[in-house]
């Protein structure tokens, strides 16, 4: 059996860095406190906790603690009253998101109603949400769309959230565009989901099976086998290299293997040695 790893597979950049600065955060700092996971993915949480970081649900007295902002960026609320409360604030927004908040406080400055493409209760599109004090239009797909809501806007500037397939983008845009008379577009889905998501054009129709490694919470990994599903359906969504059943590779001579943007290498590897040892290799 052929086994082609994509070479996009893996730990992002955003992520990478947001587990760097975790842990070089907790080996000076006393108390650290996350709101929530640092990333959508079993493992590297229980890393991240077993390193001592807490994950709390709500922030308490911050005295001698240290907030960690996690790579999908929080409101500026939180911000506001982690200081009030007393915390040191670490911050580890990956850049690509700082970089959609900038994009939607200056627009809004500048009296544009703003409209996320993403999914509603992702961390991510909250942490966007929370960057002006006015809400903002979410939409996850062009069906659900409400025509009533857009129709009433006169300038809407657009992001999206990093982690979104560019088809679903493009089909709200068209919608968007028909309805609202000044539309300014600013496609924000990150430089590694395009790459992760270009790779998932080709290795679909060149491989028997893909496999797509990740956790079932992370968007990203959802919509990479989304993709993947769509052209070939011998696609599976597995956590770990337990999940992989050998019925699925009856008669197949190639399988491609991708990641989510937050899956470790360790993981990766497990699932490459199982399919070798499937092979016979
Ligand atoms: S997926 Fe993109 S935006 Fe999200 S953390 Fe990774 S590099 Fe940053």
């Amino acid at each position: 059996m052929i086994i082609t790893v994509a070479q996009s597979a893996g730990f992002c950049f955003g992520v990478k860095r947001a587990i760097k600065i975790a842990l070089e955060t907790i080996q000076n700092a006393g108390s650290v406190e996350m709101l929530g996971d640092i990333v959508h993915n079993e493992q590297v949480v229980q890393e991240i906790e077993a390193a001592g970081i807490r994950n709390v649900q709500f922030l308490a007295a911050g005295e001698n603690k240290t907030l960690l902002i996690r790579s999908h960026g929080a409101p500026e609320s939180v911000y506001r009253e982690a200081q009030q409360l007393g915390y040191r604030i670490v911050d580890a927004t990956c850049p690509m998101v700082k970089e959609i908040h900038t994009i939607v406080r200056d627009r809004f400055s500048q009296g544009y109603r703003i409209i996320i493409i993403g999914d509603k209760q992702h961390d991510e599109v909250q942490g966007i949400l929370g960057q002006i004090a006015c809400d903002a239009l979410v939409i996850e797909h062009a069906e659900t769309v409400s025509l009533e809501a857009i129709q009433a806007i006169e300038r809407a500037a657009v992001v999206v959230q990093s982690t979104q397939a560019l088809a679903n983008v493009l089909a709200i845009l068209a919608v968007l565009e028909q309805h609202i008379p000044e539309v300014v577009f600013s496609n924000t889905i990150c430089r590694a989901t395009r790459e992760r998501q270009a790779e998932m054009e080709s290795l679909p129709l060149e491989n028997d099976v893909v496999l797509v490694i990740g956790s079932k919470t992370s968007a990203n990994t959802k919509r990479l086998y989304e993709l993947a599903h769509a052209v070939n359906k011998n696609s599976h969504l597995i956590q770990t290299r337990d999940d992989i059943l050998p019925e699925w590779f009856t008669d197949a001579s190639k399988v491609a293997v991708t990641a989510g943007a937050s899956t470790p290498d360790q993981t990766i590897r497990g699932v490459i040695e199982a399919l070798r040892s499937l092979s016979g290799c």
